[in-house]
Parts: structure tokens; sequence; C-alpha cells
């Protein structure tokens, strides 16, 4: 029996899996200022609340992770350079743990029980707060040499003097752009008010079709890039924004189309996750808790390939 965490932006979710399957939901909220030792006590107690004695936890970070465990720095969340999280929560709770990437966590999911079972190699894409990447390539989940793979959301799309800043300390980024912040931006900029983006939904109004094409235009732009390097299977979108879709869709064609290097590269097949919101907890209680040398680059010996 396998528990996992998703460690979210507003809140830490977490559950006993059972393949696909969830059971003893609990959450708490994240309390991002308290520190490292608050937030690991946190985790720690979600799974004492959980009440069963695991095989194996994993937990899916929102930041990347070092080959040896430690994470390189956690960009929204103080304190945690350095931090060997597996480490620090086995002492707490007594089991082995893994620890990756959120969006690498939920392209691990969606390998083995969504779209992975359709198409060998694709991005999944995190639209959120910020925007995440999780890179399958033949079947196998890579989290690449430093475990940034995957990473789309700072593909520079914008290299003139006033693009806008991104949360990375960069300009220009896809995130400056389609993340949460850059499409409130454009909303304001508009002249409409809305503090989220299922306001800017609801509104329908022609402030957010402003919004919907600025963030198909940024995915396109950014999408062009990956696609003419790697000639992907397919795209699977995921996250709140990822409701949206149908509305983001045009725009999103039309820039990858200007932006592709060849046709076939722009008809590219777009999805969204089969898993939704639980990707995170799925893929994470999937994770490996011990990484073999030879390992090194990818997440998991992989299982059956779709044909
Ligand atoms: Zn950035």
């Amino acid at each position: 029996m396998r528990i996992g965490i998703d460690w979210g932006g507003t809140s830490i979710k977490a559950a006993i899996v059972d393949g696909a399957n969830l059971r003893g939901f609990t959450r708490v909220n994240t309390r991002i200022d308290a520190g490292p030792e608050v937030v690991l006590d946190d985790i720690a107690r979600l799974v004492k609340v959980l009440g069963a004695k695991p095989a194996g936890v994993g937990l899916a970070i929102p930041g990347e992770v070092r080959d040896d465990g430690r994470c390189w720095r956690l960009p929204n969340v103080p304190g945690f350079e350095d931090v060997n999280i597996a480490a620090e929560l086995h002492e707490r709770i007594g089991c082995p743990v893994g620890v990756e990437n959120d969006a690498i966590a939920a392209a691990l999911a969606e390998r083995l029980y969504g779209w992975g079972n359709t198409y060998r190699s694709f991005l999944l894409v995190t639209l959120g707060t910020g925007i995440g990447g999780g890179l399958v390539l033949d079947g196998e989940v890579r989290r690449g040499r430093a475990g940034f793979s995957g990473e789309i959301g700072h593909v520079m799309i914008d290299s003139s003097e006033d693009a806008w800043p991104c949360g990375c300390g960069r300009t220009g980024c896809m995130e400056a752009y389609a993340g949460t912040a850059g499409l409130l931006r454009r909303y304001a900029i508009k002249g409409g008010r809305a503090g989220s983006i299922k306001q800017i939904a609801d509104a329908d109004d022609e402030g957010s079709e402003e919004v919907w094409k600025q963030l198909g235009n940024a995915l396109g732009t950014g999408l062009a890039c990956i696609n003419n390097v790697l000639d992907l299977d397919a795209v699977i979108f995921t996250g709140g924004v990822a409701n949206s879709f149908a509305r983001v869709e045009p725009h999103l064609r039309e820039a990858l189309k200007a932006r592709a290097f060849a046709p076939p590269l722009a008809e590219i097949p777009f999805e969204i996750s089969k898993l939704g919101e639980h990707a995170g907890v799925i893929g994470a209680a999937h994770l490996p808790t011990e990484r073999a040398p030879s390992d090194s680059g990818r997440l998991f010996p992989a299982p059956p390939l779709p044909r």
C-alpha cells in the first residue's frame, strides 16, 4: 500500500493510492512562510491521518530535485534550498520516501494511467499559477541530468526590451504571459477586474477573449520551439485553465502554425489529461523511492508501451 502526496501552492493533498484509485483523501493548507520544519511536519502528519502503515510514500513538490534527492530551491517556498526532503520525511515517517517535481510526477501518472496508453512520446503541460511540464519519450518519463526535463514554462518567447517579468527573475518567459499573473495582467490592461482565472472565464467578455488569445499565443510560440526539436506524438494539458481550453485552442493552433518549422509539426494532437486534479497524487504514489545510478536521467523503468 502506497501513499501519494501533492504539494501545491494553496494546499497539500494526500491519499492512499491503488493504481489510479484514491482512498482516504485528506488535505492541509500550505503554510508557505512557516519554514521547512513546519511544512515537513505538516506533511508527515497527513500520512499519520491516513492511518495506514505504507510500504512507501511519494511526494510531488513545486520545484526540481537533484539526482541525490536534494531539491535545488522551491521558487515560491522559502528555506528549502538544498534540503533533502526525502531523507527528512523518512526520519519523520519511517518508511521509504520518493520525491519528484510535481509536473514530472503528473507525467508519470499520465504515462501509467492516462494518455500514456495511447501516445509513446508526449509533453504534459500543467497550466496554473505557473506553467510546468513533464516529458515522456518512448514511454520513459525523463527527469534529465539535473531534474529539469520538460520545464517548458521558462522557454523565452519574447526577447524585446519591454518583455514582461517572470517569477524566475528573467523576462519574456512563456510563464510570464501564460501563468496566472500574466493572464490577470492582460485582463487588467483591457479594463477588466478579476482575482482569478475562473472569474475571467465566468465574465466571458471582450477582455476575457484577449486573455485566451494571449494564453494561446504564448503556449503556441513556446510549444513550436519544443516540437521543432522533439517532433512529439501529442501535447497533454492539465490544470485549472484546461477547463477553458476550447477557447484557447484556436489561438494556440494559429501561433503553432506560424512558428512550426514544417506543417506536420503544427498538427500535433492536443489532449486534456484523463486524470484531472488528482494526477499529482497518483503520480507521487508511484514514484520510485530509490534511484539506481543506471536510472540517471529517467524516472522509471518503463512498463509496456502502446503500439
Ligand atoms: Zn521564467
